[in-house]
């Protein structure tokens, strides 16, 4: 058996952790957006419900010129989340014989789910086939939420480091519309895991503009 992550490609995965089979940056990555997915389909139901704004609303080719009042692309990815996270939860459960399954809240399932991290991480197939989807997940509920008045906004390379490794991801911005209620954040999409939010930004951003030694 490999020691190393199974979440990389063969030429440059690090070490999986001791007796898991994900390295440290892809387990924390994992755990992140598995929480994440909850607060993301809270998130996706506020786009949801603003289907009918101009700004928001999909108009269907041949029909009326009244857009649809729910996106249905947004639609269709909740059901996604809470169809994916379901299934490892009955996953997990079955696999380990567990009793006393979340209730049908979506963030219940994923609080559920994340306390399994690292039996998921330690599990020869689930290791290989959980991150990606949960990754997949995030990736999309937040380009569509990002639509909603956010910009997003691409900073630069991600300068982490996962396991000696260089992250190799991006850092971006989401900056929020002024009537939206919820936080701007700084995240990276690659494997460090980085999410900040603006508290955090001043200081990070005098970091990460200093002149790299070479
Ligand atoms: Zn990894
Ligand atoms: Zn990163």
């Amino acid at each position: 058996m490999s020691d190393l992550c199974v979440n990389h490609g063969e030429d440059d995965a690090p070490r999986a952790l001791p007796s898991l089979r994900l390295c440290a940056g892809c387990r924390a990555r994992l755990r992140k957006d598995i929480h994440d997915l909850g607060n993301l389909h809270n998130d996706l139901e506020t786009v949801l419900a603003h289907g009918s704004s101009p700004r928001y609303g999909n108009r269907v080719s041949g029909s009326s010129s009244e857009p649809l009042p729910i996106n249905p692309a947004v639609a269709d990815h909740r059901d996604q989340i809470r169809h994916d996270l379901a299934w490892w939860v009955r996953y997990v459960a079955e696999e380990r014989g567990l009793a006393g399954l979340p209730d049908n809240r979506v963030s219940e399932i994923a609080a559920w789910l994340g306390t399994h991290v690292d039996w998921i991480a330690a599990h020869p197939v689930a290791a290989v086939e959980c991150p990606p989807v949960m990754r997949g997940l995030v990736g999309r509920a937040r380009a569509l939420v990002a639509p909603s008045g956010a910009r997003r906004i691409a900073i630069g390379p991600c300068r982490g480091v996962v396991d000696d490794q260089a992250c190799g991801g991006t850092l971006y911005a989401t900056v929020r519309a002024e009537d939206d209620t919820r936080e701007s954040e700084i995240y990276c999409d690659g494997t460090c895991g980085l999410s900040m939010e603006p508290s955090q930004w001043r200081r990070f951003g005098r970091e990460y503009l200093r002149p790299q030694a070479s």
